[in-house]
């Protein structure tokens, strides 16, 4: 278990609120129960704001107790609810946001979201002095500054299953098999996954296989005698990437099946490591919070706990690594 940073000396807030914004990922409701459970425990008042920035502007604002959050740190989800607000781009609308959050006597704000989230917490601090803070939420792994999200594990364990039943069919038939995974414009969920669940190939944005090294791996199974291939195609900021990995190796002589997992990968329970990873950042948030640091995320690196400037986070692309990458290719042989 990660460890959570002591707090020591004077509370720095005596009412705090949360909310979950932007996509959903398993262990929201983990991270959430430790924001409110930690909270509670060191004197401080929780508010949960529904449906993210969206209820914050219409004042969807309302007392959590510790019982608020009882029976929900094995349901993936969020029972905050979440949302995408265009509104909140806005400067006078997040000054706006801020003035809702002061009259209802709140001192500061956890995020618990991805990388768009934050920025809306950097620029509602930035401009109006309201302490913020950024819980890591989303199963694509993609933010700088962490080497781990709530949620990445559970959706590759999620990808994995869905792999290890396919692999079924394709050694049945003889048959190649695309399948492709969720992660937009990173290649984690892809790589866990095809490492994972030993594909053949794995195509992520920051790889460089083509239609020609992808048909070389498949010949070069064939001479091993192989008769079945995963190919694990992370989806990419376009969309239909596996259907025209399809197209390209139809034209040379092979019919791979196509399979989208799609958002089967973004809900269900949370896996045991989602939990525990949620309730210590969830923990370590308001531990920071309340020490008096704000304007940052919590994370992980090196398997502690830290805390990471928004300014260093947002906007930030995270690869893989280029090490990752070939011991897949090695892996694969
Ligand atoms: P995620 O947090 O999962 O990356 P989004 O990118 O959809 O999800 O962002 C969630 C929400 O965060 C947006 O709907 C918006 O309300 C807010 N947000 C995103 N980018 C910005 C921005 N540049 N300025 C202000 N708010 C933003």
């Amino acid at each position: 278990m990660l460890s959570v940073p002591h707090l020591n000396g004077e509370k720095k807030h005596k009412s705090i609120a949360v909310l979950t914004s932007g996509g959903d990922a398993p262990g929201m409701n983990a991270a959430l129960r430790a924001v409110v459970r930690y909270a509670i425990a060191h004197g401080c008042d929780v508010y949960g704001v529904l449906k993210g920035y969206s209820g914050l502007l219409e004042g969807q604002i309302h007392p959590l107790t510790a019982s608020s959050v009882a029976n929900i740190i094995q349901r993936g989800g969020t029972i905050l609810k979440t949302d995408r607000c265009e509104a909140f781009h806005k400067k006078s609308v997040r000054r706006e946001a801020a003035n809702i959050l002061r009259r209802k006597g709140i001192e500061a704000l956890v995020v618990i979201g991805g990388d768009g989230s934050f920025t809306g917490a950097y620029y509602l601090e930035k401009e109006t002095g309201f302490p913020t803070i950024g819980v890591p939420g989303t199963i694509d792994n993609d933010i700088a500054g962490t080497d781990d999200t709530i949620g990445f594990d559970t959706a590759v364990n999620t990808a994995i299953d869905a792999i290890d039943r396919i692999r079924d069919t394709a050694s049945s038939h003889d048959r190649i098999f695309l399948v492709e995974v969720m992660g937009r414009s990173s290649g984690f969920i892809a790589m866990n996954t095809g490492i994972g669940g030993g594909a053949e190939t794995i195509i992520v944005p920051e790889g460089n296989e083509t239609i020609t090294s992808i048909c070389k791996t498949i010949e070069r199974g064939i001479r091993r005698g192989k008769t079945s291939s995963i190919i694990v195609v992370a989806e990419g900021p376009k969309p239909g990437l596996s259907n025209r990995v399809a197209t390209g190796l139809q034209k040379r002589g092979y019919y791979p099946k196509v399979c989208i997992l799609g958002h089967t990968q973004r809900g269900g329970q949370p896996t045991a490591h989602d939990r525990m990873l949620a309730s210590a950042l969830g923990a370590s948030a308001v531990a920071y919070l309340l020490g008096g640091q704000s304007h940052a995320m919590v994370g992980v690196k090196k398997n502690e706990v830290v805390l990471v400037p928004f300014k260093n986070v947002i906007g930030v692309k995270k690869n893989l690594s280029k090490d990752v990458i070939g011991l897949a290719q090695v892996l694969a042989t």
